[in-house]
């Protein structure tokens, strides 16, 4: 049986919000019966885009994570809904009925992803139900999917098998996977959102002038474990990526060939820029 999975390309988002946007247009003041009720026109956001600044000037980098209901194979808040409220259809979307639900606001709280909404007006717990009903009558992805300019959102109708076969290729993770819902959003390039960096620039003087040295080796090592090791750019920059926060100390080791090396430490919290590393001629 085929099953919808939608995939998110961090690194594709650029905070459009054309997904939001269709969300809102196709529900705000629309209601679908059996599938979902009116959404309110302020106040929900059924598809949130998540924004996370990382890093210090001039190093400094933004990426955008798009966030809705994961339409979860074990589903939490199904497991907490009365009266059959919450319930997964063949193809993988998880419904909340309309008429069911009515009033059972604790299912806010029973999302440990924040994706569901409570409507006050109408007294119901809501969430991005894939367009169900739009998929039901042909389409062939939802409208977030249609909307988004960058391609960032791709939706599958495909058997889990071949689902898997596509997270292990293309590395696609969930949303915390410790809450063991199993969710049926993936994301690729996570870690430009959830992880971290130890950046810097590097220069040296030559003939009298201080330049940016590009093809310096910048070698990371936590310990005496080498961790990665990458070259400078034509700016003299140097940038390891997808570090965990609050990992301890690691150290960068700088060297060129018509310079002395130099070795700095660093402490990592948050994603740091080490500043201007200046190598004093051999
Ligand atoms: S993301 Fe939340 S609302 Fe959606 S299926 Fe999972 S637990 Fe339910």
């Amino acid at each position: 049986m085929k099953k919808w999975n939608l995939v998110v390309d961090v690194a594709r988002c650029h905070n459009s919000q054309n997904c939001f946007l269709s969300v809102v247009d196709e529900y705000a003041g629309n209601e679908y019966p059996g599938y979902t009720a009116e959404m309110p026109l302020h106040g929900h956001r059924w598809i949130d885009i998540l924004r996370n600044e990382r890093g210090q000037a001039p190093m400094v980098d933004v990426a955008y994570l798009p966030t809705m209901c994961n339409h979860c194979d074990d589903a939490p808040c199904m497991a907490a809904a009365e009266n059959d409220a919450i319930t997964k259809r063949a193809d993988g979307i998880v419904m909340i009925d309309p008429e069911k639900s009515k009033g059972q606001k604790h299912l806010v709280n029973a999302c440990p992803y924040g994706a569901i909404w409570w409507n006050e007006e109408l007294e119901v717990p809501q969430a991005w139900n894939f367009d169900a009903h739009l998929l039901d009558r042909g389409w062939k992805e939802p409208r977030c999917v249609q909307a988004c300019p960058t391609g960032a959102l791709r939706s599958y109708l495909i058997e889990d098998t071949d689902m898997a076969a596509r997270v292990e290729r293309d590395s696609l993770e969930v949303l915390h996977p410790e809450h063991g819902a199993h969710p049926r959003v993936y994301y690729r390039n996570l870690g430009q959102f959830t992880k971290c960096f130890i950046g810097g620039s590097v220069a040296g003087d030559i003939a009298g002038v201080e330049e940016c040295l590009s093809g310096a080796v910048a070698v990371l090592r936590k310990g005496a474990e080498k961790i990665a090791e990458i070259e400078t750019d034509a700016f003299g920059d140097f940038k390891f990526d997808f570090l965990d926060a609050d990992s301890g100390e690691y150290s960068v080791e700088i060297m060129h060939a018509d310079f002395s090396s130099t070795t700095l430490n660093v402490e990592l919290a948050a994603s740091v820029y080490m500043g201007l590393i200046k190598l004093e001629p051999r």
